[in-house]
């Protein structure tokens, strides 16, 4: 599965935070008309070569417009970055708990169901239905749906940095319509999805619903879109198939002892969690027994002045559905709650200011003149800048946490 293929998709609820971590799409602007028409001509040959027939291919793509608002929402999500908190703040809400509660009770049967036949916790699964779409609410917001195969051909012909694989899922869309296997309700006005093309309740994208969508209320239909055990069923059929691990958690928020070696959480120094207690690493909170030997990474969203993690091997299942850490911990979070748990220990450093994608250029150019490589200069801050980070303020005497934000750049702009 492609790991990259939720990032633009989960823009249908919070238009762009979900990409933050060097996952944004580069936009080379739309094309002129006469160009979508070319395109839109040889996306049918294309179709065609795969087997799909004259007429639907005719009937789908002949007269298809390209969609302007599909292209700005793309680009938007490309420029903006959103600290994590506001992200988990806007998603994380009071209303949110508590209809994902009312959901919880009013699902329960079937919840236990599906965590049989798949092995995935029902907070999980509800915290992700509540941050794709609401729990299904923005289904019904003729604002926000839109008809899946007009987005897909307009990014297909409009977003050239990632233009094969929006065609591979506008094929994929194709094929869903000519097999007729989503419902028929689901394809009167034609599919329907978010402006990236992401369907149903938990907004699968259409190669995600051909490999793992599931009928599990048995009427014969894959119907993510008006099912709601379908829809739930196959997020579980999907983070099974990604590997979760039945019966273990996300992870949990920890503190740190004074003096910590914060070059220990790099994000890919995976411990047991008794060598991490070794090192003085603690539940913020009591929680849940978890086995000492599970295995797991050290992540600090927003540096040693926010709240740090434990993350076991299911948050990066949870990546899986969307590569961003602030969709993944928000999802984890949401699913805490859900379980009545309470608000993290730690605040979120609320007045830092984030980069822009120019400042991070600029943090990456000098990080690398100073001697610290930080990889390519594009924009984005990634696992290798923020080493270069933490080796920059390990040789000015800062605490190492490969934070980067607006305070840091300054400093190392001030540096001469
Ligand atoms: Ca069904």
């Amino acid at each position: 599965m492609n790991s990259q293929r939720r990032c633009l998709s989960a823009a249908i609820l919070v238009a762009s935070a979900s990409c933050a971590d060097g996952q944004a799409a580069s936009l080379e602007g739309p094309r002129p008309p006469a160009s979508f028409e070319i395109c839109r001509s040889d996306l049918a040959v294309e179709a065609r070569a795969r087997g799909i027939g004259q007429a639907l291919v005719a009937q789908q793509l002949e007269s298809l417009t390209p969609d302007p608002e599909v292209l700005e929402a793309a680009r938007n999500q490309s420029e903006f970055v959103k600290p994590i908190w506001i992200y988990l703040g806007a998603v994380v809400t009071e209303a949110r708990i508590a209809e994902g509660q009312r959901k919880l009770a009013e699902w329960a049967q079937t919840l236990g169901e599906i965590e049989r036949a798949f092995g995935i916790d029902r907070h999980i699964l509800v915290a992700i239905w509540g941050v794709e779409s609401t729990y299904g609410t923005v289904l019904e917001d003729a604002t926000i749906v839109r008809p899946v195969i007009r987005s897909l051909a307009t990014l297909a012909c409009g977003d050239l940095s990632r233009a094969g694989y929006w065609r591979d899922e506008l094929m994929a869309a194709l094929q869903i319509v000519e097999r007729a296997d989503a419902p028929a309700g689901a394809l009167a006005g034609g599919l329907t999805g978010s402006w990236a093309g992401a369907m149903g309740h938990t907004q699968f994208m259409p190669t995600t619903y051909q490999a793992q969508a599931v009928d599990f209320d048995g009427d014969g239909r894959r119907d993510i879109w008006r099912s709601v055990p379908d829809a739930l069923a196959s997020t579980a059929s999907y983070l099974k198939a990604s590997g979760w691990r039945r019966g273990e958690g996300w992870g949990y928020e920890v503190t740190l002892p004074d003096g910590f070696d914060y070059g220990l959480a790099d994000e890919t120094t995976e411990r047991s969690v008794v060598e991490w207690q070794q090192r003085g690493v603690r539940p913020a909170r009591p929680g849940p027994l978890v086995d000492e030997g599970m295995r797991a990474t050290l992540v600090l969203p927003a540096g040693a002045r926010g709240p740090a993690f434990l993350l076991f091997p299911n948050f990066r299942i949870i990546l899986r559905y969307n590569t961003a850490l602030a969709y993944a911990l928000t999802v984890a979070h949401l699913s805490d709650r859900l379980r009545g748990e309470p608000d993290f220990v730690r605040d979120w450093p609320r007045g830092d200011r984030l980069l822009t994608p120019a400042e991070s250029r600029d943090l990456q150019t000098l990080l690398t003149e100073r001697g610290f490589p930080a990889g390519a200069v594009d924009g984005k801050i990634g696992p290798k800048t923020r080493a270069s980070v933490r080796a920059y303020q390990v040789s000015v005497g800062l605490v190492p946490d490969g934070y980067a934000e607006a305070g840091l750049l300054e400093r190392i702009r001030g540096d001469r």
